[in-house]
């Protein structure tokens, strides 16, 4: 199988206060091409500074300790940063959670999106074209008004339309999708959540940052639960949600309202800050199946039946 990124031993921590704390943990995973991939759990798991890391954005108290990030056989972390730029936004496209994050408040929609790099030496007319096809593509209607539109003239789903058809105008085989539906309604968050998939039917790799597992059910092939800042399980996405292993995939299904009206459970106890390292298990001051290893030994991810689990209920 095609595999178009390859993360190997990837560690990343923050310095606050003269300490140093790891905030991903030995990371490895690789994506097959023309597949969604979900990278969930809870906020402060690890999740966004995952794709930061790949993206090399991360704040200055930051550091990348170790690791490979093998991008089309080429390690991320060795290249120039001014030879980053031309994958960051070319060949690897970022779906911020706030589309407006990523749009200039001053110039119209039309003049952002003549500046994607690979629209640079095509004339104003071919560019156009281009343009008016990609917005057509993300079902953007009145397109002409929309071009001539502020970003703050746009609603949510509108500007996160105008965010994925620069993915697309880019032609980047990568998106990473970072909680993108998280400020939308729930009706503009499907059809953006369609248009993903339309992108995958295209043949895109698209990894999708989400806390919610019926997004990662209805949406993706694969899902990898983060848990600060370790991998706790990894499977394919519907064999997760029939077979969850890891005690802290199995209490975030259980937390997901159905419409039976099922009383929802609470996974016990809140996420630790970074700053609070755990040794061990990190997951045993929360989990209700805890022995006596588990707040001494840390379990390794293992393979278990088409999944890998790191946990010693699986040992
Ligand atoms: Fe719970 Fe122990 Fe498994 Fe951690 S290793 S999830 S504490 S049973």
């Amino acid at each position: 199988m095609d595999k178009i990124l390859k993360i190997k031993d990837l560690s990343t921590g923050f310095y606050i206060e003269d300490n140093f704390y790891f905030a991903l943990n030995n990371i490895n995973l690789e994506f097959e091409k023309g597949k969604i991939h979900a990278i969930a759990g809870e906020s402060g798991c690890g999740k966004s500074v995952f794709i930061n890391t790949i993206l090399k954005l991360l704040s200055k108290n930051s550091k990348i300790t170790s690791g490979e990030i093998l991008f089309e056989n080429q390690n991320l972390l060795k290249i120039k940063e001014k030879d980053f730029n031309n994958i960051r936004g070319t060949k690897i496209v970022l779906i911020p959670q706030d589309p407006f994050m990523s749009l200039n408040p001053l110039y119209k929609i039309e003049n952002q999106l003549l500046e994607v790099n690979s629209l640079k030496n095509k004339s104003k007319e071919e560019a156009r074209k281009i343009i008016i096809k990609s917005l057509e593509e993300v079902k953007i209607q009145n397109i002409d008004n929309v071009l001539k539109s502020y970003p703050h003239e746009l609603s949510g789903g509108m500007k996160q339309r105008i965010i994925i058809a620069m993915a697309l105008i880019s032609n980047a085989e990568l998106i990473l999708a970072d909680e993108p539906t998280t400020a939308l309604d729930v009706s503009v968050s499907n059809s953006i959540l369609n248009l993903l998939l339309e992108l995958k039917n295209k043949g895109k790799t698209i990894i999708l940052i989400t806390h919610d597992l019926s997004i990662v059910y209805n949406y993706c092939d694969t899902a990898t639960i983060m848990y600060l800042g370790d991998i706790v399980e990894s499977s394919d996405a519907k064999e997760i949600f029939k077979n969850p292993k890891h005690p802290y995939t199995k209490a975030l299904i259980e937390a997901l309202p159905t419409l039976r009206g099922k009383k929802l459970k609470n996974i016990q106890g809140q996420i630790s800050p970074i700053t609070n390292q755990i040794k061990g298990c990190k997951f045993h001051p929360r989990c209700e199946y805890k022995m006596d290893i588990c707040s001494s030994n840390k379990p390794k991810l293992k393979e278990n039946n088409f999944c890998k689990v790191a946990c010693y209920l699986y040992e």
